[in-house]
């Protein structure tokens, strides 16, 4: 399931730049999480390093995109390249 960032968010920058797939981008008025790159970070980190940094808690899990954790298996190989 990919995250996203609720309106409450304070565009402190904490979390774009830990975002090992480049998901986390300046939108219009706060920070946006692209559902297409977001791995919950499954193949790099244990958990979503993004909520971790969020100094807020405004990262919340996104019932529009539901993916289960071989789903985001595939989608992280497919963003890195690489094979598993
Ligand atoms: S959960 Fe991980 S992959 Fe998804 S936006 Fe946050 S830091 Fe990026
Ligand atoms: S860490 Fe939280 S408050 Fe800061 S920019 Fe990211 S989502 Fe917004």
């Amino acid at each position: 399931m990919a995250l996203i960032i609720d309106d409450s968010c304070i565009n402190c920058d904490m979390c774009e730049p830990e975002c090992p797939n480049e998901a986390i981008t300046m939108g219009e008025e706060v920070y946006e999480i692209d559902p297409a790159l977001c791995t919950e970070c499954v193949g790099h980190y244990d958990k979503p390093t993004c909520v971790s940094v969020c100094p807020i808690d405004c990262i919340d899990p996104d019932p529009l995109h539901v993916e289960s954790q071989d789903e985001l298996l595939v989608k992280y190989a497919a963003i890195t390249g690489s094979k598993n």
